[in-house]
């Protein structure tokens, strides 16, 4: 079944910095191989969030520019037989070439021609024909837009979590409570470890005891803390076997690795702004013999791991992505994320009537009539 597709749409095009406004503009034209998407819903992220505030990103997007890269939606037109009209579709924001030296090493999330697609802040999104090759996956009739759209950020976390090889049975310590650090707790916890939780903002962690953290710690990290995680959860008071850095501070990575028994893996997964630096004692690398990792963005092995998860729930979506929001109110969105007040994530939905608010059950339903 065809739908017509019109001339212009809305979208949220993003001016400068804190300048995002709702305007109509033209629905994007297709090459060979594209998928034209009519984005059912897109995900609030911090990323975002980061390139509203400073104006820009240095790789991905120059204003004015739509943004927004976490989406799930119905294919409206399409120049790729593999995903004809109708077909409802969830892609990563990213694909590799598959052609390059570290393409060629089996890297390629570090792909040195990352191609990349923003822009599902809209009514319509081009979904370019090398994302479509390698990382454009159909979605069941009955898995909610607003569910799959978390493919993305969790294969970034199913790749945190890969990396760093937790076991069974392991003392797990991840720091910060955001989306990604909730969803690296979650996975780990299906890897069988016993996870920690560390944050200062209580309402963040009770969504971490909702997906089986069994330690909550509500406190912001400090040298008393570290003493404290260590006596009160790890055997001998010596470390946990793997710590997980998700806030993106030089001072937390330090913290991460403070808190590393010897022989521990840490992950150093929270992204830190350029330039800053880490400065690890050599006693610790050396005669401790601890691993450290930084695992960046995800592989089309880990997009699909991640749609599984979605799809048998072992990843409750809908306990991150706790509301449904209209397009229409992305810029306020956009400020009430800098004041801290949003849950984990929101689903901003083109279809929906401005000022409306959906619940998560409420967001399933909705879900449906798209
Ligand atoms: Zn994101
Ligand atoms: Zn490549």
């Amino acid at each position: 079944m065809t739908e017509t597709v019109p001339e212009k749409m809305l979208a949220c095009v993003l001016h400068g910095k804190e300048d995002a406004r709702l305007e109509k503009i033209p629905v994007p034209k297709l090459q060979p191989g594209d998928l034209l998407l009519r984005v059912e819903a897109a995900l609030t992220c911090g990323t975002d969030l980061k390139v509203f505030l400073r104006g820009y990103h240095e790789r991905m997007i120059q204003p004015p520019s739509v943004f927004g890269h976490e989406f799930a939606g119905k294919v409206v037109l399409s120049e790729n037989g593999r995903f004809p009209a109708g077909t409802r579709v969830v892609a990563a924001n990213s694909a590799p070439c598959r052609d390059c030296y570290f393409c060629g090493l089996d890297k390629p999330n570090l792909c040195s021609d990352l191609l990349f697609a923003n822009g599902a802040y809209a009514e319509y999104l081009r979904i370019p024909s090398r994302i479509v090759e390698e990382n454009c996956l159909p979605l069941p009739p009955d898995l909610p837009a607003a569910k799959a759209a978390l493919v993305e950020p969790l294969a970034c976390a199913v790749k945190g979590v890969e990396d760093v090889h937790i076991k069974s049975g392991e003392k797990v310590l991840v720091i910060g409570a955001g989306p990604l650090g909730l969803m690296l707790a979650r996975l780990s916890v299906l890897a069988g470890a016993e996870v920690t939780t560390v944050d200062d903002q209580p309402d963040r962690l009770a969504v971490a005891a909702e997906l089986g953290v069994t330690n909550i710690v509500a406190e912001r990290l400090s040298l008393q803390l570290i003493e404290r995680l260590r006596h009160d959860f790890t055997p001998y008071k010596l470390g946990f076997d793997c710590v997980i850095e998700a806030v993106g501070k030089p001072e937390t990575w330090n913290h991460a690795v403070e808190l590393l028994r010897p022989g521990g893996r840490v992950n150093l997964f929270g992204g830190c702004p350029r330039g800053t630096e880490l400065r690890v004692d050599t006693t610790r690398l050396h005669y401790d013999e601890i691993s450290i990792y930084a695992s960046f963005h995800h592989t089309p092995d880990t997009v699909r791991k991640a749609l599984e998860f979605v799809k048998n729930s072992q990843v409750p979506a809908f306990s991150l992505v706790r509301e449904g929001r209209s397009l229409f109110d992305l810029p306020e969105i956009l400020k009430e994320m800098r004041a801290g007040t949003t849950p984990p994530k929101i689903a901003v939905l083109p279809r929906l009537a401005a000022g409306a608010r959906l619940s998560a059950e409420e967001l399933e339903n909705f879900s449906a009539s798209l």
